[in-house]
């Protein structure tokens, strides 16, 4: 067992850069005892491009990275993003009932000597009407009075809101090439033709056309769709999550701002249609839209109609971009010395932007697990215990905000279908029909999303949890009550006091 000395990234996509940034920053890759880390990017094939939509881990992620708030926001377009606001996944537009629901970033509201807030908005404590969301977060009045996440003095990463960003992917990229090649990062511009291994479950050496052999104690595979290590060389399994999740294709196109002045929504908008949902994403000068939809379900060109419709005349003289996706992930992610990062590793449909927050959590394990001494195998089988544990449980988030749908077109019945709905999932609905979700159905370390998300998105969609009497002795009603109504005073002078959306993202834009 040799230590490791030397780590090669093979892919200079958001996988690549931000798995070489956060090795370089724990691994001391400057440092003259660090560990080399080289990242080979093939100059012909580009990096996917999309991917423009955040997770609030990203905060922690570029702090970790070393990369300060204002100079990521000028260099990336960056916008706020506050949640996702979802629209007609419950029912079709024109049904009686709420249609739109929000999914924020900001915890509900548990303040000293208060009860949690759930089991008494189930009873009705916050009124007739009034959506979980709003009743219990601030953010939802903020986000749809067009606010930002924080205030101008607000510190780097902080603000009374949690929030992620939205970005322009391509720009993300070489901002994370220009800071990983400060941090020490290595450089290398080839395409890699050919991989070798020792014939079992280690990569030997990659073999460019530009630099001949490449060779590394540790290979990552960033080489997105391709899979070209973990994949072609290794034979890693796919685990296609089809019957599960539907959606295959997307059709994607950038369309202006109708004025210089437009507001900039700090919320992705998420739109369901016939066979899938269009995000909709506002970056400083142009908006991100695209249609996410299963060819099993629809045509390419009836997508296209939907498309064209929903963007309007803005999308006049453009032609959107067609993506096939491969919706499913490798329970192996960690084959010998190759460890796969990025959509190598799996691919979930861009819902709530799970990509780049498992990106974010690979890098981080695999910096904190690194096999320093050349011991692969115990590193391997946690990381890999670890990753597919956190993609079921993202799969089975995705998959709630279908399941619950009153839509009635086969895309939705066929998502409604409990067959296509994985067991603990069904598990999980069974048991928050009589109370709702706790801490205690999540495992903190597994879980991307947290359970005020699930809780969020259950009762966004509607989910009737009919609270057994005895399951929640309901004892501080009036606490409560005056609870929601300060809650909704506050978030009055919270709309007062908070910068417009726009102007706080030029703020940053004119800070040196
Ligand atoms: P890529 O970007 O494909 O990079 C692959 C790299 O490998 C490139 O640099 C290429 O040069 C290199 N390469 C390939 N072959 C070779 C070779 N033979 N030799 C050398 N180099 C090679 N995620 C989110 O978090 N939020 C979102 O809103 C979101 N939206 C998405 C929308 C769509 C339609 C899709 C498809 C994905 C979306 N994702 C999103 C996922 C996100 O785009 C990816 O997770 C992210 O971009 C990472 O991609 P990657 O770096 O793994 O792969």
């Amino acid at each position: 067992m040799t230590a490791v000395r030397s780590v090669l990234i093979v892919g200079g996509g958001t996988a690549g850069w931000l798995t070489a940034c956060f090795l370089a920053k724990r691994l001391g890759a400057h440092a003259a005892d660090g560990v080399r880390i080289t990242l080979v990017e093939s100059p012909e094939v580009g990096p996917i491009g999309v991917g423009e939509g955040t997770f609030p881990s990203i905060k922690g992620t570029l702090a970790a990275i070393g990369i300060d708030e204002a100079h990521f926001i000028r260099e990336c377009s960056a916008t706020f993003k506050q949640g996702v606001s979802f629209r007609h996944w419950v029912r079709e537009p024109g049904q009686p009932g709420a249609d739109h629901y929000f999914h924020p970033f900001s915890h509900p509201s548990q303040r000293d000597g208060l009860p949690e807030l759930l089991p008494y908005w189930l009873r009705g404590a916050a009124g007739e009407g009034v959506a979980f969301a709003q009743a219990v977060t601030l953010q939802k009045a903020i986000a749809d009075a067009s606010r930002g996440p924080k205030r101008l003095g607000d510190r780097d990463f902080v603000g009374p809101m949690n929030y992620a960003y939205h970005f322009d992917a391509g720009q993300f990229a070489q901002l994370l090439a220009t800071h990983g090649k400060s941090l020490g990062v290595e450089h290398v511009l080839g395409h890699v033709e050919r991989v070798d291994t020792d014939g079992q479950d280690m990569i030997a050496a990659v073999h460019t056309r530009e630099h001949g052999v490449l060779k590394a104690d540790l290979y990552v595979d960033c080489t997105g769709f391709r899979s070209r290590l973990i994949g072609e060389a290794l034979g890693s399994p796919w685990r296609s999550l089809s019957d599960v999740l539907f959606v295959d294709r997307a059709l994607a196109v950038q369309v202006p701002y109708a004025a210089a002045d437009t507001p900039i929504p700090s919320y992705t908008i998420s739109t369901a249609h016939e066979a899938g949902w269009t995000w909709d994403i506002g970056l400083q000068q142009r908006r991100g839209i695209g249609y996410v939809y299963s060819s099993r379900h629809t045509s390419d060109a009836r997508a296209e109609e939907v498309l064209r419709r929903y963007v309007g005349s803005a999308m006049d003289g453009k032609e959107p971009r067609q993506l096939v996706l491969n919706v499913g992930y490798r329970d192996t992610q960690w084959v010998g010395n190759c460890v796969a990062v990025g959509l190598s590793s799996g691919f979930l449909e861009p819902l709530e932007s799970s990509g780049i927050g498992l990106i974010e959590t690979a890098a981080y394990l695999l910096g904190y697990l690194f096999p320093f001494g050349g011991e692969f195998a115990p590193a391997a089988r946690l990381f890999n215990d670890l990753m597919r544990q956190r993609y079921e449980r993202i799969v089975n988030f995705i998959k709630l905000h279908y399941c619950l749908t009153q839509r009635g077109s086969a895309f939705w019945r066929d998502n409604a279908d409990p067959g296509s709905i994985p067991l603990p999932l069904q598990d999980q609905l069974a048991m928050w029909r009589s109370r709702p979700p706790t801490r205690l159905d999540f495992v903190t370390d597994l879980e991307m999303y947290p359970p005020s998300s699930w809780q969020y998105v259950l009762y966004g969609m509607e989910f009737a949890t009919r609270l057994h009497p005895s399951a929640a002795p309901l004892d501080q009603w009036d606490d409560v009550r005056r609870e929601f109504a300060t809650l909704a005073q506050v978030a009055r002078r919270a709309v007062a006091d908070l910068p417009d959306h726009r102007r706080l993202v030029e703020h940053y834009l004119s800070r040196s």
